[in-house]
């Protein structure tokens, strides 16, 4: 086998644009249940090392799994979501393999009769749809963790901690459909919000709740047939997947420019060296001796059991920012924004709901509420604010008893403290300055002081209008009610 590990020279853009990519995601998800798949041990992350056990999902002789109901209604759930036909009758099978993170020496997964086929995701590339087809849906378990660092003795033992073992995973396998690093980037990001809005999945990939593996080859535009490809695994975060897929694209297009050939294999992505590499070969099993797991019962799915999933589905974001245009009346811009999460759109509604106009809580929240939030790391669930704060002080901006620029003000206040608009308005003086008799005050002065401009306007520089209003609000610190300082400020110029 050639050296494939070695440092790639660049491709020239020209050679790249006569490529074109051939990419099918697999992603693995970990349903999110209270207890394992077959037994009752709990799936919590971040327990003690090997404190989530039973001799079930430790493989000890005799013990006999069980279906988890509630993995299994999940399973379903997601499969609808990805609009997959459930399949009457599925079956776990024995993928055998040896791995000492593996107790039982086998993973329990759906093989030949998976719980669900032929679905598709929609995904939007730079304002282009495109259909993504999902080839199938299945459940399977977990396997334990290796740690093979951290430990002082960790340059001769490993350790091995068996709290996964048996958590309950779905694999959704999509159809070589994707042309980009972008299309799998949205394929993904749109398979994740699925997932989180169905709850059917935390799809937090720091704790490995979504793992990404991607089957990737290359050919000639316009060629009929695939490529050779090359499995790359280990994409557990959005960035990996987009570095690894333009790394493996350009790999394989300097091999083939330089007259070899992609041999099928699994490449794992280095993170450190920035470069898919060949498995070592034993790393795994080209053979996994399928067979049905003769512990489990057959999965049976009746009508009424989809009916019931179909039921008690959520609104998917989909059908919540059609919703949210024709309801509201925002841009369908704004709409993808408040949709993005489940939680950013209830908390969006919520604020309506409050009594704040629409669109005035769409621009707050897409605007100050997101970057502040953004700036201090926290999600929508984390606000300071709660709608029903946000609302009262957007209702205040829109009767005209603050400013937008002083509400501005007391919105960063309220982030910072948590208090309401009434309290911070009360205590540091926000509340907007209608007083005709103090504004024009102050106008005068400032005009008496600017003689220079005063002149300038007076010989039909019009410009020099903004300039007077612009101090009035300074001297006021923007709390005066900017349509009465512009009718002030041309009465007195005029005079
Ligand atoms: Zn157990």
């Amino acid at each position: 086998m050639a050296d494939t590990t070695a440092e790639i020279p660049r491709i020239a853009p020209d050679v790249l644009a006569r490529y074109e990519a051939v990419i099918g995601l697999e992603v693995h998800a970990q349903l999110d249940t209270v207890t394992k798949a077959f037994c009752g041990c709990s799936t919590k992350f971040g327990a003690a090392p090997n404190s989530n056990t039973c001799p079930v999902c430790l493989g000890l002789p005799g013990a006999l799994p069980v279906l988890n109901k509630h993995a299994l209604e999940l399973a379903l759930r997601a499969s609808l979501a990805i609009h997959c036909k459930i399949q009457p009758r599925s079956r776990f099978a024995r993928k055998n393999y040896f791995y000492p993170d593996l107790p039982k020496g086998y993973q329990i997964s759906m093989y030949e009769l998976p719980l669900a086929l032929a679905g598709s995701i929609e995904i939007e590339v730079e304002g282009a749809k495109k259909r993504i087809g999902v080839t199938r849906l299945h459940m399977e378990d977990d396997a334990g963790k290796s740690l093979h660092e951290g430990f002082p003795d960790s340059d001769r033992w490993s350790y091995i901690d068996f709290n996964r073992c048996g958590v309950p995973l779905i694999e959704i396998v999509s159809e070589p459909d994707l042309r980009t690093p972008a299309e799998a980037y949205a394929y993904l990001n749109t398979l994740k919000q699925i997932l989180e809005y169905t709850e059917v999945s935390d799809c937090n990939m720091e704790e490995g709740s979504l793992r990404c593996d991607a089957n990737v080859s290359v050919r000639l535009r316009g060629a009929p047939k695939f490529g050779t490809k090359a499995e790359v695994k280990n994409l557990n975060s959005f960035r990996y997947l987009a570095h690894a897929l333009e790394y493996e694209i350009e790999r394989q297009i300097g091999v083939l420019e330089s007259g070899g050939a992609i041999s099928q294999e699994t490449r794992l992505w280095n993170v450190a060296a920035g470069r898919t590499e060949p498995m070592r070969s034993k790393e795994f099993a080209h053979d996994y001796r399928y067979f049905p797991d003769p512990d489990l019962l057959p999965v049976t799915v009746s009508e009424s059991t989809v009916d019931g999933v179909r039921k008690a589905m959520p609104e998917l974001p989909d059908a919540k920012i059609a919703r949210f245009l024709s309801d509201y009346g925002i841009t369908p811009y704004d709409a993808g924004v408040l949709t993005a999460t489940r939680a950013l759109a209830e908390y969006f509604e919520a604020t309506v709901k409050a009594g704040a106009p629409a669109k005035a809580a769409s621009n707050w929240i897409s605007g100050e509420l997101l970057r502040r939030l953004n700036d201090a790391g926290k999600e929508i669930a984390d606000s300071p604010l709660a709608p029903v704060a946000l609302a009262e002080l957007l209702a205040k901006v829109e009767k005209g008893e603050i400013t937008a620029a002083s509400g501005k003000k007391v919105f960063a206040k309220m982030f910072e403290t948590g208090k309401s608009a009434s309290e911070i308005i009360a205590a540091e003086g926000f509340s907007q300055i209608s007083d005709t008799g103090a504004i024009e005050k102050i106008a005068r002065e400032i005009v008496a002081k600017n003689a220079e401009n005063l002149a300038k306007y007076r010989a039909g520089n019009e410009g020099v209008f903004k300039f007077f209003v612009g101090q009035v609000m300074r001297e006021t610190r923007g709390q005066a009610n900017p349509q009465i300082v512009n009718e002030i400020v041309k009465r007195v110029l005029g005079e």
